[in-house]
C-alpha cells in the first residue's frame, strides 16, 4: 500500500507517515478521528469494498422478505399482488413472513389508525437492519379520503411512523402498480443509496388524538 501522500496536499503528507500505520496496528481503535479519516482517504484506492457492497446490495435487493401485515383495503391488492396471477417470487419479493424479525420490507397496505400507531412501531422496531418501507395508496401517502381538517382517527401518512423508501399512489393501486413500487426499491438499493430520513415523530398517544379532538367536541375512547 503506498502511504506517500504524493500529491495529496500538505495534511496527508502528515498522514502518510509510517507512524501513523504502526499506531493503528500496534494498538487499534486509538486513532483519532482525523487520522482515521487521513488513513482511509490514502488506503481508498487500494483497498475496495465498492464490488463486496455491490454483491450484498445486489442479494438484498432480490431477496426481499416483506412483513405479512395488511391495514385496510389496500391489503387486498397486496394479496392479490402475492397471488398466481401477478405472482412476486417472480422479483424476488414473494416470501411474506410472519414474524417481524424475519422481514426486511413492510408494506403500509390501508389506512393507518391511530390506534395501529404502536402496534406498527412495535413491529418496525423488530424489523432487522437494513430495513424499508413502502407506502402503499393514498391512505398511507397522506390519509387519503379520511383526511380532513380536525380528523384525530388517523395517521396522515405513513412517513408519521417509520421513514418511508418508496410512495405507490392510487386508490387502491393496483398489483403492477405495486410490483412497480418493489422494482423502484429494488433499484435504490442496487445504487447503494440511503434514503432520507423522514420527519420520525413516532406514535402519537391516544391522549394527544384526544385533545386535538377537541373543536369538534367528540371523544376517542380506548
Ligand atoms: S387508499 Fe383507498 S383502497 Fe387503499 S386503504 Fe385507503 S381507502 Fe382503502
Amino acid at each position: 500500500m503506498a502511504l506517500n501522500g504524493a500529491g495529496k496536499g500538505p495534511e496527508l503528507k502528515e498522514a502518510a507517515q509510517p507512524a501513523l500505520i504502526k499506531k493503528a496496528q500496534g494498538a487499534p481503535g486509538t486513532l483519532s478521528e482525523r487520522e482515521e479519516a487521513q488513513l482511509m482517504a490514502e488506503a481508498e484506492p487500494f483497498v475496495r469494498f465498492h464490488l463486496l457492497e455491490d454483491l450484498l446490495n445486489a442479494a438484498r435487493a432480490n431477496s426481499l422478505w416483506p412483513l405479512t401485515f395488511g391495514l385496510a383495503c389496500c391489503a387486498i391488492e397486496m394479496m392479490a399482488a402475492g397471488a398466481a396471477k401477478y405472482d412476486l417470487d417472480r422479483f424476488g419479493a414473494g416470501v411474506f413472513r410472519p414474524s417481524a424479525r424475519q422481514a426486511d420490507v413492510m408494506i403500509f397496505a390501508g389506512t393507518i389508525s391511530r390506534k395501529m400507531g404502536p402496534v406498527i412501531k412495535a413491529l418496525w422496531d423488530q424489523m432487522p437492519s437494513p430495513k424499508w418501507a413502502i407506502a402503499m395508496g393514498g391512505c398511507t401517502i397522506d390519509g387519503g379520503p379520511f383526511k380532513y381538517p380536525n380528523q384525530y382517527a388517523i395517521y396522515e401518512g405513513a412517513d408519521k411512523l417509520v421513514p418511508v423508501d418508496v410512495y405507490i399512489p392510487g386508490c387502491p393501486p393496483r398489483p403492477e402498480a405495486l410490483i412497480n413500487g418493489i422494482l423502484e426499491l429494488q433499484n435504490k438499493i442496487k445504487a447503494g443509496r440511503r434514503f432520507k430520513p423522514s420527519t420520525h415523530e413516532g406514535p402519537i398517544p391516544i391522549a394527544k388524538a384526544e385533545r386535538t379532538n377537541a373543536p369538534t367536541g367528540r371523544k376517542v375512547k380506548g
